[in-house]
């Protein structure tokens, strides 16, 4: 099979979908891979690294979509649209249950559609979603970390205090995969942690993990008023499936915040999870409201591009394989992970949420 590499064309997108060492693994399968030129340049991939790993480096996005399966980061922007065609292979992240447009292209134009998203194994996990989690907790606090710093508007507090001085407080609502990875963080940074969540189970599980390094708090109106009042720093990090996230610190609570301190809104891409949260962009990151400085970048994992795309690969590369050897339909069939990524087939809408969002025939 021939695969192609487009270079990513959303503003601020440095990832890449495949890295040199995928194009070997691709390669010594029999497979050949295009690679748009500069397409690894913003996570620090050379063309010549992909030249040596055994692709062909092509001039224009056309030459690199005009492969059999293509392989991206981001879902298609309709100047992307006109590439699509009957039979091509498309896997990438889609997130179409909110892309009626894209929905449709991929339907008329009947584009095989696999999303990483929906790529689930059969406990439920999501292989390639997990490892954006992973990142954007990890670096929640370390931005929470960078803008308490006094240059940067904050209360001028360093989160590991010193001997002799107090150390600074983190509170994380949400012990899922983003507010585990905060965690971890955090208390490596020496902050005193305090985590809340509405599941006790995941409490005690927390609890098990980090010991007396912790304090876990079941989510109330009364503790997330105590972790306003004494945080320095508050990351968002709840989720409840398949619905927007809960308003859990409002307006009012800023009022009892103090002055400089910083909420990182983590859920942010499921409307946030602070009443006064506004997506922002890696250019311009941070606003103030009442004093309180707001981190609400939808998407974090964007600026540390090369881990993430070295994160990203490392669960994508291996259905990517099975979807070159055997076909859609047959590593589908083979796969039951991969059929649940399948979303668009012969112009057929493979995935229940998707044609449910849009009520179309399933
Ligand atoms: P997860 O399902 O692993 O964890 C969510 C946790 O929130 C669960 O433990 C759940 O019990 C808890 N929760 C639900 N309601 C709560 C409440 N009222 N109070 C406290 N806890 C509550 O989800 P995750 O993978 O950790 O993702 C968290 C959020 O981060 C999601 O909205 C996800 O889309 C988002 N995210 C954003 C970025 C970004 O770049 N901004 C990147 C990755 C993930």
């Amino acid at each position: 099979m021939i695969l192609g590499c487009p270079k990513e064309i959303k503003k601020q997108e440095y990832r890449v979908g495949l890295t040199p060492h995928c194009v070997s693994a691709y390669s010594r399968r029999g497979h050949k891979v295009l690679v748009q030129k500069g397409a690894g340049e913003g996570s620090g991939f050379e063309d010549q690294e992909y030249a040596e790993a055994g692709a062909r480096l092509v001039e224009t996005a056309a030459e690199a979509w005009a492969a059999d399966m293509v392989v991206k980061v981001k879902e298609p922007l309709p100047e992307e649209y006109r590439f699509f065609r009957r039979d091509l292979i498309l896997y990438t992240y889609l997130h179409l249950a909110a892309a009626e447009e894209l929905t449709r292209e991929m339907l008329e134009t009947k584009v095989k559609g696999i999303a990483y998203e929906t790529i689930q194994t059969d406990d439920g996990h999501l292989p390639c979603l997990t490892p954006m989690s992973e990142i954007a907790g990890r670096l929640s606090v370390q931005e929470g970390a960078k803008y308490l710093e006094k240059t940067f508007g904050g209360r001028g507090v360093l989160l590991g205090g010193v001997p002799g001085v107090e150390r600074g407080k983190v509170a994380i609502l949400g012990g899922g995969v983003v507010g585990m990875n905060a965690c971890k963080i955090a208390v490596g940074m020496g902050a005193e942690v305090t985590i809340l969540d509405i599941s006790t189970a995941r409490l005690a599980y927390m609890d098990d993990i980090f010991q007396t390094q912790i304090t876990t708090l079941v989510s109330s109106e009364r503790n997330i008023e105590k972790i306003a009042r004494e945080s320095d720093v508050i990351i968002g990090a709840v989720l409840i499936p398949g619905a927007k996230a809960p308003r859990l610190i409002r307006r009012e609570h800023l009022k009892l915040m103090k002055k400089g301190a910083v909420l990182v809104d983590v859920a942010v891409d499921q409307g946030g999870c602070f009443e006064t949260t506004r997506a922002t962009y890696h250019d311009d990151p941070v606003y103030l409201v009442d004093n309180v400085i707001h981190y609400c970048v939808a998407n974090m994992p964007g600026a540390v591009a090369r881990t993430s795309t070295l994160a990203l690969t490392n669960a994508t590369l291996n259905h990517g394989l099975l979807l070159a050897d055997r076909g859609v339909e047959a590593a589908c069939a083979e796969s039951a992970p991969l059929r649940r990524g399948l979303n668009t087939l012969d112009g057929r809408c493979t995935h229940r949420g998707v044609a449910e969002a849009f009520g179309i025939a399933y």
